[in-house]
């Protein structure tokens, strides 16, 4: 169960060795202090929210990159309408025909109304974008929903159309989008588990059946937050921490979120480093989205 973080109570000599300056794991072992070996943020153990905060702030600058999180670098490509035309799958009159029964509908997606109005089967959906993405399509046949379940939020899943497949004998998440790549999920979540990701498409029906297995397995207990500045953030962050006392942590952005993730005993890391894991026992998500104010 998750260690509620209470302060310790140290005297004023104890306070002055327990400064981050003097902040080794030795430190707080010799002062007898239990927890040797928490909070870990990123892979270093922090003594106080003074120790912590630098920390988070310097990794909010790094995953903020361009400014704080706020740009959505989603990789662009032809509309699935016009690569179809181009590809010359569908002729120009079939396009125009299509794309009026989807505004005349007002919902739906255009793949949808091409197997409506068209007949076109899934398979040479799949075909013309994995074409235009230069990725695989992937099967659903050895899905793994109970360990996928546990990779990332579904938040985050739904956001991007993704969902993952399974972990391959050679050690590889397969991550399935529905129409298009998302690149930051991709990087997000290949960071986060430690281990590497290969993108690929999944045929509608695919697709949709495995989200379906895989949100009816346990998932990661996730607390979500929206700020809109950087204090705001670095506060969520370090008081998530604290609380929580984990023994590993790691920490991402996809698009505006941010993604914190904590392991919380010793039991749910793999020879002691911080993995995709097996159970949501023990680890706990927070995401932050950040919706800084209109200028
Ligand atoms: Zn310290």
């Amino acid at each position: 169960m998750p260690v509620v973080a209470t302060e310790p109570r140290i005297n004023a000599k104890q306070n002055l060795l327990y400064s981050h300056n003097a902040c080794t794991p030795g430190w707080k072992h010799r002062l007898g202090l239990r927890s040797v070996n928490r909070p870990v943020f990123e892979g270093a153990w922090n003594c106080s929210p003074t120790c912590l905060l630098p920390r988070i702030t310097s990794a909010i600058k790094r995953e903020a990159g361009d400014g704080c999180g706020v740009s959505r670098q989603y990789q662009h490509r032809l509309p699935l309408g016009l690569l179809l035309l181009q590809q010359g799958t569908i002729t120009q009159e079939e396009l125009q025909i299509v794309l009026q029964a989807q505004r005349t509908a007002g919902h739906g997606r255009f793949g949808d109304w091409l197997r409506i109005i068209l007949h076109m089967d899934e398979s040479t959906i799949a075909r013309s974008l994995a074409r235009q993405w230069s990725c695989p399509i992937f099967g659903i046949t050895d899905l793994q929903p109970a360990r996928m379940a546990l990779l990332a939020p579904a938040q985050l899943l739904h956001a991007s159309e993704a969902v993952p497949l399974r972990i391959s004998l050679e050690g590889r998440i397969h991550l399935a989008f529905r129409e298009s790549l998302d690149a930051s999920l991709a990087i997000a979540i290949e960071r986060m588990a430690g281990i590497r990701l290969d993108k690929g498409l999944a045929m509608a029906h695919d697709f949709e059946e495995a989200r379906e297995r895989i949100e009816e397995a346990d998932a990661i207990p996730v607390t979500e937050h929206r700020v809109d500045n950087t204090p705001a953030l670095e506060d969520i962050l370090v008081r998530s921490i604290m609380h929580s006392q984990p023994v590993a942590s790691r920490f991402v952005r996809v698009h505006s979120t941010f993604w914190l993730r904590m392991w919380l005993e010793e039991a749910t890391l793999n020879n002691g480093i911080a993995g995709p894991p097996h159970s949501p026992i023990d680890i706990q998500d927070v995401l932050i989205h950040f919706d800084p104010p209109a200028q």
